[in-house]
Formats: structure tokens, sequence, C-alpha cells
């Protein structure tokens, strides 16, 4: 029976993160570990709710109350199974995941502060590593059967891991030289430290998955040929194509970059650091990928955007503005507009943020401005409003509102406009919807039959959570599909959406 009270005890903490001073002269993750007693008193908030709506918020349907039970009793080793019931990779998660089961949380309706959820969550994960809970289970008996997985983020890991654990030969392909998707190179080493993909990448092998990077489906292996050497293929490409402003004056400039074009660079050049080897310092165009002593400006109010302000502090760069199209949100739960338990529209403050910084609002860019030789030296801004009209998002600038600031640096962080345009889908057989995703029939299959599709490919750019429920999800209908004996568990539909109001 978990503690009544131990929410009137205890006050929601969190571990204090490094240093500003001290974090932004490496490239080590931010938190610390919490230590077992503040965990435990975390843990003991949670109420065991008869109707725990921190379900509702998490698509993978994790036992949040029950793990919280075992850590408050010191059960770390049934907290690791609990956890590993319903997520393959809770050190991704309990790091990374914006915590949806933190705003559902019940103690939110009370005007308490929820349970630290996914703070219990990433250290219940790493007990596992100090407990053998990455342990391989690799399964006795093949079902003959063979599943080519293209991608490997965590949709396409959670399937090859699920379907591997169900006795069927797994081969993921990976187009980059390194496994892990957008965890690998896209997400920077202060969030997630890359020991933590290539343990799981270990387990996986061991497991008896095959990896093949540097391997661009339908490039250097044609659909066809994939689908001759395997009886079921899961699509999990992501939702890599960055939106643009190309109507913008000054666009073509040198120094204006989509921001995965500099964030992933400067990602590799840490990962090479790491490693002792070479890394290129600048961009095709010329651009130095170091942004040290220059200025920076962001353009974009997402992870992407405050990835790459991260990135530009620990590289030393004289000033970064990160600029944001809508107004300031609300600093706490706006309830006629977003009532619990749904997400709500308010101003997030990544550890980003706390690092320096000027973070503009209400604010739309009317040109990049020439230094006269093709170089970007400063963009040209103007303070907005945003209304919808008729469906349609319309921007106004206020006249007499124009101003420059200095950039040496311009990143385009607007978003993403869902799975890039690439030979393996026509090769495939299979279309980009108009929100540039490819759907799913209620099955997981794609309109070619034995193709299905997973992750942010299916549902748009999205999160670790999603990704992951949805490969979990996939992996049980590919299961199915090859007659496969029972059932593995399938925590969502391809039509299902987050928590929201009705
Ligand atoms: C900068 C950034 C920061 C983010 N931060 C967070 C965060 O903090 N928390 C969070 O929850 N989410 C975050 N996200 C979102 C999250 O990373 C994604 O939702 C998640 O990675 C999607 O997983 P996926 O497996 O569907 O695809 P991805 O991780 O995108 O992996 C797709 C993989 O498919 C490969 N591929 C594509 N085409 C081919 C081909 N033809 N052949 C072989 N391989 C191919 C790609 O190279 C890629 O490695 C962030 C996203 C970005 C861009
Ligand atoms: S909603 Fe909050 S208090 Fe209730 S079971 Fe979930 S984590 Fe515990």
């Amino acid at each position: 029976m978990p503690d009544p009270n131990g929410f009137l005890r205890y006050e929601r903490q969190l571990p204090a993160r490094r240093p500003v001073a001290v974090r932004i002269t490496d490239w080590r993750e931010v938190y610390p570990p919490a230590g077992a007693e503040l965990i435990r008193e975390q843990a003991t908030r949670c109420m065991d709710c008869g109707i725990p709506f921190c379900h509702d918020g998490c698509p993978l349907g994790n036992r949040i109350p029950d793990w919280n039970d075992l850590v408050r009793t010191g059960n770390w080793d049934a907290a690791v199974e609990s956890l590993h019931a319903t997520n393959n990779f809770p050190e991704f998660t309990g790091r990374l995941c914006p915590a949806p089961c933190e705003a559902a949380c019940v103690l939110g309706l009370g005007g308490q502060q929820p349970v630290t959820i996914k703070q219990v969550e990433v250290e219940i994960a790493d007990a596992a590593v100090a407990r053998g809970g990455l342990n391989p289970r690799p399964v006795p008996a093949s079902t003959g059967r063979s599943v080519a997985v293209v991608g490997s983020g965590p949709a396409g890991l959670a399937a090859a891991q699920q379907l591997a654990r169900a006795g069927h030969a797994v081969t993921v392909y990976e187009r980059d030289d390194a496994i892990g998707g957008l965890l690998r190179y896209g997400i920077p080493d202060f969030k997630l430290e890359k020991q933590h993909i290539d343990r799981r990448v270990a387990q996986l092998a061991a497991e008896g998955v095959q990896f093949r990077a540097g391997v661009n489906i339908g490039v250097d292996v044609t659909a066809e040929e994939l689908r001759g050497r395997h009886d079921a293929v899961l699509l999990a490409c992501g939702a890599l194509q960055g939106r643009d402003t190309p109507e913008t004056p000054g666009r073509p400039l040198r120094g204006v970059h989509q921001a995965m074009t500099h964030l992933v660079a400067a990602n590799r050049v840490v990962a090479a650091a790491g490693d002792g080897r070479p890394a290129p310092a600048v961009l095709p165009d010329g651009t130095p990928i170091d942004a040290a002593g220059r200025h920076v400006v962001i353009i974009g109010g997402g992870d992407t955007a405050a990835d790459c302000l991260g990135v530009a502090h620990r590289q030393g760069a004289a000033g970064v503005h990160q600029l944001d199209l809508y107004p300031e949100p609300p600093h706490g739960r706006d309830a006629e507009r977003d009532p619990w338990p749904t997400w709500p529209w308010v101003l997030r403050n990544y550890p980003a943020h706390e690092e320096g910084g000027d973070r503009v609002f209400a604010v739309a860019v009317q040109e990049f401005v020439d230094d006269g030789t093709g170089q970007v030296k400063g963009v040209r801004i103007a303070e907005v409003t945003v209304e919808r009209r008729d469906g349609r998002r319309v921007v106004t600038a206020l006249p007499g509102s124009e101003r420059e600031l200095p950039a040496d640096l311009v990143l385009l962080a607007i978003g993403f406009e869902g799975t890039e345009e690439q030979p393996l889908l026509a090769q495939f057989g299979v279309t980009r919807n108009a929100r540039g995703a490819v759907d799913a029939r209620p099955d997981w299959q794609t309109d070619a039959d034995g193709v299905f599709v997973a992750g942010d490919m299916h549902r748009g750019a999205s999160l670790i959570v999603w990704a992951i429920a949805e490969g979990r999800a996939a992996a049980a209908a590919i299961h199915s599909y090859l007659g496969g004996i029972g059932s593995l568990p399938a925590p969502v539909d391809p039509a299902r959406q987050p928590l929201a109001a009705r």
C-alpha cells in the first residue's frame, strides 16, 4: 500500500543541474544522478491513484504507480522489470521526454506539483545498467521469418527488439554511419551521452539483431532487393524534411542554414573528438561549424532551437538570439485553454535557456542582410501579430517596429514537413500525404502489402516516446502478419492522438 501522505510530506524536487559555468565548458549531460534518498522521497509522493491519469498521458502505458511504489520500498530489481515491461529504452525517455505523464498527474488537479515521474524513470533505467537489467534476452528458437527495419531511430530499434525477442530474424538498415537515428547526431550529447545508445545496440546485437549502417535503402539496396531478402519490411525513416523560408529576402546568403545542417555537423564533431577521429571544420558552403566568437540567430522555439542554443553556448558564441513568431506563452497552465490533464501551452525553459542568450517573442524575419560579399551579417526583424483566418495563419508586421540584429550564423529551426522525398518511397509504392507523412492502415501496413510504417515517418515530427510506442505496436502487427504465436503488446493504434479535451 503506497504512502497516502507522501505528497504532503515531500515537495517536488529535482536534482540540481550541473552549474552553468562548468557545464558549458564540456558536452557532458546537464543532470547529475538524483541520489537514492531524494528519488525515494519523490517516488513516495505518488498516490497510486485509482484512475492514474499519468497512464493516459503516456502513449506507452507505462506502469507508473507500480514502479513509483517499488522505488519507494527499495525494490529496484522489480522496478527495472516493471519499467521494461512497457518501454524498451527508458534511459532515452527518462532523459529526453517532455513528460506528458507529468502534465496529466492527478496531483496537478489539486494545485500540487506533479510527481517527478521522468526523474524516477531515469533513475530506474540507470539502475538497470548496474543490476544486469540490460543483459541480453536472446530467444532460443527462431520462427524462420525475417524482417527488415529501415531506419535505426527509437521506432526502428524498439520494433527490432520486440521482433527479435519474438524469434524473428531482424536486420536494421541505416544510411548514417552509426545507429541511433536522431538520438545519434540530432540530439546533442549534453542531453543524451551516446554510451546509452551504444549499450542498447550491443544488447540488441546480442539478442540477434543484425545492424547494417551506411546502407541507404532505395539507393544502395533497392526496395525489390530488400523485399526479396525479407518476409516483411518496416519503414521507420523519420520526418527529417526541414521547413524553409525561401521567400525571405537574403535566404541564399552564406551562413543561413537549416538548423539540422549545423546541429548534425556540430554533433559529429563532438563524436569524432570522443573517438580521436578528425572531423570537417566547415559546412559545404564554407561556414565554420564552430560558432566561437560569432553572433548566432536561431529562428524557432522548439527542441531543435533549444539544442542549437546549447551548442552555440558550448562553442563560445559571442551572442545568441532565439526568435519566436508567437507571443511569450503563459508561465503556468491556462485552465480555460488547456484544462488538466491535457498538455498545456506554457513557456518551456530548457536547460539551454539558463545558459544564456536572448529570447525574442512575437517577431518575424523580414530580411537576411548581406555584408556585400554574399555572407549574412544580420537579420532585419519586425514585431508581428499572428492570427488564424479561414484556417490559415496570417502574420502582420507592426509598422515602424523593424530593427536589425547582428548575425554571422542563422539557423532555421522552424519545424519539419514530414518524411523526406527519397527514392525508397516510389520503389516501395508508398506516398506522402498532405502532412508529408506516410499513412498506415489499422494494422500498420502502408499501401504496399507487407510494408509497415512507424514513428515520425507515420506520425510526423513528434517525440521519442511516441516513436517507441509506434515501434512496439508495428512490431506486434508484423508478428501477427508473419503468423507468429501469441501476440506482442501494442500500446497504440495508428489513429491514437495525444490526450485532448473533448
Ligand atoms: C534536434 C532535435 C531534438 C529533439 N529532441 C527531442 C527531445 O528532447 N525529446 C523527445 O522526445 N524528442 C525529441 N526530438 C524528436 C525525436 O528525436 C524524434 O521524434 C524521434 O527520434 C523519431 O524517431 P524515429 O525512429 O521515428 O525516427 P528518427 O530518429 O528520425 O530515425 C530515422 C532514421 O532513418 C534513417 N533513414 C532514413 N531514410 C533511410 C533510408 N533510405 N535507408 C536507411 N536509413 C534511412 C535516418 O538516417 C534516421 O537515422 C528531437 C528532434 C530533433 C530534430
Ligand atoms: S497520476 Fe500522479 S499521483 Fe496518480 S498514480 Fe500517476 S504519478 Fe502517481
